[in-house]
């Protein structure tokens, strides 16, 4: 792929580190991405802070990939095979942390893109915790339940000597829910001989899971974009709000947008999207989803919902959460936000607005909540399910879901003080989000000497 060279970094070492990146897996277009974003924001943080230029490379490389063959038999007696991943990125700031992702298009260049993202992420949180993610190439939909099942007891097999507590620590993430941890953990468990829960999050809470851990991610995405509103003197009492995708993180914020005084006049699934400007019925719509319905036979059900093909984010709305996946949201859907009047998107899933959109939403004065910041409320009540099973002990849900706030309220804080310090006042989120992450693992790393 031919890279136009007026996209290289001006900064003579920022530069070797993007030619070294490109040159080692010139294919890896996510990863790509993600680390040419994260070496536009930091150029400032650098000239502050000459002492961590020579950390910009290693932060660059994960210090460990594995890639493994998930061997298993499906209910027809046939043999199949696929392929794991997990990428453990950066451990300076403690265990590596994140999630398992089953979905057909996962690859090592998705899981390496997703694994920087979550070293930042989880430095934002303030919580102790390095960054990885994995994964595997299989459609879980496509699965029995008994055939996920050996799947996933195939795919512990393989893990099970790279994790555990105080060394990776992984959880769910798209298409691994608290079912397929409970069954990692329950063939991890039996190859190990004793119980240790921390070794995995997300877990059943029979079986030492978080309270609130389900619905973190999609709190916590509102509990940031209500901060985002609160800057421009608004709030979401009131607000029309559009939210793609329909598994946890969108179902979640959904409630808590209805919960803030907020309108949900719109969401989607893979299967196409729906208006409705009288407000989403999120109890009925998460009904229809749990039957294997589409979003489209909950519409059908309405009087007030109409059915689209296209994107959710055509319509008039005040604030927009992409739940569903990776650049879901593109230059015309960021055309159509700043035309209706958008005043907010920010990220609940990992990387669903493209680079292209980003600009077009800064240009058209949209605030933009990036996800390693937004949708960092997940891992962060995943790191508090560590402490939980660590203190062997069961925090309630109020009690999790306060300092869930408390630490979307930080992690906010610090984007935007990382913002105006070093990209100036009125800086987007997305620089203040990079600066802040790479400041906290750049500190750790270098007080760990060269390893
Ligand atoms: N998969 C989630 C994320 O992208 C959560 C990871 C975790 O809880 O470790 O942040």
């Amino acid at each position: 792929m031919a890279r136009d060279r007026t996209d290289e970094p001006e900064d003579a070492v920022l530069r070797e580190v993007w030619r070294d990146v490109l040159r080692r897996d010139p294919h890896q277009q996510f990863f790509h991405s993600d680390v040419r974003g994260v070496l536009r924001s930091i150029g400032p943080v650098l000239v502050e802070h000459p002492e961590y230029v020579e950390v910009v490379g290693r932060l660059c490389e994960p210090e460990r990939v594995i890639v493994f063959r998930i061997p298993w038999t499906d209910d027809a007696g046939r043999v199949r095979v696929h392929r794991g991943f997990r990428v453990q990125f950066n451990s300076a700031l403690g265990p590596y942390k994140g999630g398992l992702r089953f979905a057909p298009s996962v690859d090592l260049d998705i899981i390496k893109f997703l694994g920087f993202e979550q070293v930042f992420k989880n430095a934002l949180t303030g919580q102790d915790i390095g960054g990885a993610k994995g994964g595997a190439d299989v459609d879980p939909k496509a699965l029995s339940s008994g055939e996920l099942m050996r799947f996933c007891q195939s795919f512990a097999t393989e893990l099970a000597c790279h994790v555990g507590a105080a060394v990776d620590v992984p959880a769910g993430d798209m298409g691994v829910g608290s079912r397929e941890i409970g069954w990692i953990y329950g063939q991890y468990q039996r190859l190990i001989g004793y119980h240790e829960p921390g070794a995995f999050t997300g877990k059943p809470a029979v079986l030492g899971g978080s309270a609130l851990r389900p619905e973190a991610t999609g709190y916590g995405v509102v509990y940031f974009t209500r901060r985002m509103l609160a800057e421009q003197d608004r709030d979401l009492d009131g607000a029309r709000v559009v939210v793609s995708g329909s598994g946890n993180v969108a179902l979640f914020a959904m409630d808590k947008v209805v919960a803030s005084g907020g309108t949900v006049v719109g969401c989607s699934d893979s299967r196409g999207s729906i208006s409705e400007p009288d407000g989403v019925d999120v109890e009925l719509l998460r009904e229809v989803k749990g039957q294997g319905g589409s979003v489209a036979d909950y519409a059908e059900k309405r009087s007030g919902a109409s059915t689209a093909d296209g994107s959710p984010f055509t319509q008039e709305c005040d604030v927009a959460l992409p739940c569903a996946t990776q650049n879901e949201l593109g230059a015309d859907e960021a055309r159509a936000l700043v035309q209706n009047g958008c005043r907010v998107v920010a990220e609940g899933a990992n990387g669903p607005v493209t680079p292209e959109a980003r600009e077009i939403l800064r240009d058209g004065g949209v605030a933009f909540g990036p996800g390693k910041a937004a949708n960092s409320g997940g891992v962060a009540v995943s790191a508090l399910e560590m402490q939980q099973n660590a203190g062997r002990e069961r925090w309630s849900a109020q009690d999790v879901d306060e300092r869930l706030s408390v630490i979307m309220s930080d992690a906010y804080d610090r984007v935007r003080d990382a913002a105006e310090r070093y990209h100036g006042d009125g800086a987007d989120l997305e620089n203040g989000a990079n600066a802040a992450g790479f400041l906290r693992v750049a500190e750790a790393m270098t007080s760990l000497g060269v390893v």
